[in-house]
């Protein structure tokens, strides 16, 4: 719909892709002139599923596209959405574009192969974004922040934090309950800690609405902030718990059964999350080779943690 008055607040809208695009959530934000998406999902269905929702929801033009981060549920589809609104620009912020830049050619071979047909062959890579914030015209007194570089589910995340509807865009820095939390990457102490430390900044923003990176379309499933941030640290104090700081590595088959037990409501693709989980953990597991180009043992917790000034 979108609001005629330029005084209004932004609004947020958001979509959740399918159970096999892993429920990646895609969000619309509304001006009184004009939209804004971040995210789009990773399959050409879940693409066209957001056109199909964008032109349900708003007739105002989309004008951008951000990415919060570089995995490929959170931007393949954007050629299917830039399509149908031509216009529109893909950006993400310059770290964010080096991180698609190191895994590129590998994942693009990897996602072919496990969805043949079912995703862009090769996906538009956004622009590097140069500024910190953004304004949507018509609505200058709603300025959204790109907070980042932050940990998430993987090194090197942006959030986008309107601070005047206290709503914060997570990206994969927080889940839903539905989910399990992809803990794939956090390969050592200070990639957690650095996690935790993004989950404490996000907390005291006070935000009124949290968008996480993955929400279950299935029935019953609703944002709620303090939930879902509950349901992120939950995943993370266990996971630093059986695997960060044990005395003694696990058994994949210790950490199917602990995280399978631990979180029975994650439905949403729980055999991908807890396999590969238990696999890159587990004593004897097969490691996900083709998730391995970012180096993320050699950030330290001082140069994960820099925009802390002590
Ligand atoms: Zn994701």
């Amino acid at each position: 719909m979108g609001s005629k008055d330029q005084n209004a607040p932004l609004q947020t809208f958001i979509h959740s892709a399918s159970d096999e695009g892993l429920s990646s959530i895609t969000t619309l934000i509304v001006g009184s002139k004009n939209a804004v998406l971040i995210d789009p999902p990773h399959l050409i269905a879940d693409g066209k599923s957001v056109v199909k929702w964008i032109k349900e929801t708003t007739t105002l033009p989309l004008k951008a596209i951000f990415v919060t981060h570089h995995h490929p549920d959170h931007f393949y589809s954007a050629d299917i959405i830039l399509d149908a609104f031509p216009a529109a620009k893909l950006y993400a912020a310059p770290y964010v574009r080096a991180g698609i830049d190191r895994e590129y050619d590998d994942k693009v071979v990897y996602w072919n192969e496990m969805l043949p047909g079912k995703m862009v062959e090769r996906p538009r890579k956004p622009e590097p974004y140069p500024f910190s914030f953004f304004v949507i015209d018509g609505n200058p007194e709603s300025p959204i922040m790109l907070l980042g570089p932050v940990q998430g589910d993987t090194v090197d995340h942006t959030l986008f934090w309107l601070p005047r509807e206290k709503t914060i865009i997570c990206g994969d820095a927080v889940y839903a309950r539905s989910t399990h939390v992809w803990c794939d990457e956090v390969e050592t102490a200070h990639l957690l800690v650095a996690w935790q430390k993004t989950l404490d900044l996000i907390e005291s923003l006070s935000p009124t609405k949290v968008i996480p990176g993955h929400l279950s379309r299935g029935a019953g499933w609703e944002l709620d902030a303090k939930a879902d941030l509950a349901h992120t640290r939950k995943y993370l104090d266990l996971f630093a718990e059986k695997i960060t700081y044990a005395a003694k590595k696990p058994t994949v088959d210790d950490l199917t059964k602990t995280f399978s037990e631990s979180f029975p409501q994650a439905k949403v693709a729980a055999d991908f999350f807890i396999s590969h989980l238990a696999n890159d953990f587990g004593e004897g597991g097969k490691v996900w080779e083709e998730n391995k180009h970012h180096n993320v043992g050699a950030r330290t917790e001082e140069g994960l943690l820099g925009y802390i000034v002590k």
